[in-house]
């Protein structure tokens, strides 16, 4: 068996044709010819199954160390068929802090339609362990007496502040219960964590991110272990018909192929940004795991190999962060992450405005909060992009005569 970096690249060959082509081909076909009535092709129409995606979703699938693979046409689609295997009456604990669509489509479409969700703190076991039995459900935390939840579904880091949660734990207590554990993994990619390895039951990914990589395309895609769970997966991507046509696949494997280079600069860079910023006199604090305490410690005991590029952090009070992300040049002032470019985002008026503010709060996310994606740029350029827009709020900040500020410790380093 080959080894990760290699089966980035190669995926699981088709040899399906006698060109020699390097690459498999993107089927433009959305049917595929019967040799016979009586003969059952092994491709009969493509929302239910291409080779251009059978590739895709082999590939992530050997990547998870799964046994099945799916590709939707976005991570919300994805998501979207994950949680149709459940009925109405059945309960999901949910990570307190999950991606904004996704809380969206839980509470403004499947509650209605019958599913439960209790949101917990996935770090507090004992909280998490409550919900799951049953012991604790509701929100309220009313003490009634449920039957246990049917799955456990959170983030392997919550964004944007970018907490570790730890699958084997959590997983640990959703099967003490019969619950499965359903991780989205996007943030750091099974370059950096295999979840089914620690003990989930699924996989999900926005592709569009790490995955893909470029800011081109929407993708999702799920992997599972389970034959029976992989059958009604594919039951709703057949079904609901989110699934990702030929051309995108074919770029999502393309971006695969360069996921651990593009993932080893994005992490070095965001140290980099990291010490950066954790020097800067107008940042009050900075969120990026392993930064405070044992990093090697973080990463063994959580089964990760790194924390991939997102990181976020706060300016002081006082200073705008408005006035930062304003004149930022080299960072794109755009939501979404992963790509090869750096992005720089306000979680409170961009990726997070649908949270109601007090909501907002009460996870950390303040007005303040500024959310980075970094990419495989220069590290310099992106130090020295921030330390002019940090000299710009400086500037306004002076103009107010702001006290809150210790302009002693003013510089611009230039790393
Ligand atoms: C972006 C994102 C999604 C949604 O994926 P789309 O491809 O935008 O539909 C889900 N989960 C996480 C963690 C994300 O970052």
């Amino acid at each position: 068996m080959t080894r990760f970096n290699t089966q980035l690249v190669h995926g699981l060959p088709v040899n399906d044709n006698n060109t020699g082509a390097v690459n498999p081909p993107i089927y433009n076909s959305s049917t595929y010819a019967f040799e016979s009535v009586s003969a059952m092709p092994r491709w009969d129409y493509a929302r239910s199954g291409n080779p251009t995606r059978d590739f895709l979703e082999r590939q992530i699938a050997q990547l998870e160390h799964g046994t099945r693979g799916f590709a939707f046409a976005s991570g919300l689609a994805a998501i979207h068929a994950v949680l149709s295997i459940f009925k109405p009456g059945d309960r999901i604990v949910v990570g307190r802090n999950i991606y904004g669509g996704t809380y969206s489509l839980f509470n403004e479409y499947f509650a209605e339609r019958g599913i439960e969700f209790e949101s917990v703190d996935t770090a507090d076991y004992e909280a998490l362990d409550a919900a799951i039995s049953g012991r604790n459900a509701g929100a309220d935390g009313d003490g009634r007496c449920r039957r246990p939840a049917a799955a456990v579904y959170f983030e392997t880091l919550t964004n944007p502040l970018l907490q570790v949660n730890n699958v084997n734990r959590i997983s640990a207590i959703a099967h003490r219960y019969g619950a499965i554990s359903i991780v989205d993994n996007t943030f750091v990619t099974p370059y950096l964590q295999q979840p089914l390895d620690l003990g989930a039951d699924v996989v999900i990914h926005s592709a569009t991110k790490y995955l893909a990589g470029h800011s081109e395309v929407n993708a999702g895609l799920v992997v599972v272990l389970d034959e029976e769970i992989g059958r009604k997966i594919y039951f709703a991507q057949n079904r609901f018909g989110g699934v990702l046509a030929p051309a995108e696949c074919n770029d999502v494997r393309r971006g695969i192929q360069t996921l651990a280079l593009r993932m080893d600069r994005q992490q070095s860079n965001a140290e980099s940004v990291a010490a950066y910023l954790l020097a800067h006199p107008l940042v009050r604090t900075v969120h990026y795991p392993g930064l405070h305490g044992d990093r090697n410690r973080l990463l063994s005991e959580n089964g990760l190999r790194g924390f991939g590029g997102v990181l976020s952090f706060e300016v002081v009070p006082g200073a705008d962060p408005a006035i930062v992300l304003d004149n930022l040049h080299v960072f794109r002032l755009a939501v979404s992450l992963g790509a090869v470019e750096s992005l720089a985002e306000l979680p409170c008026r961009m990726t997070h405005f649908e949270l109601p503010r007090e909501e907002r709060l009460k996870v950390g996310i303040t007005d303040e909060l500024i959310r980075l994606s970094i990419g495989i740029e220069d590290a310099t350029d992106l130090i020295e992009d921030l330390g002019q827009a940090f000299d710009k709020a400086y500037d306004a900040l002076e103009r107010e005569g702001s006290a809150l500020v210790d302009f002693s410790r003013l510089t611009t380093v230039a790393a």
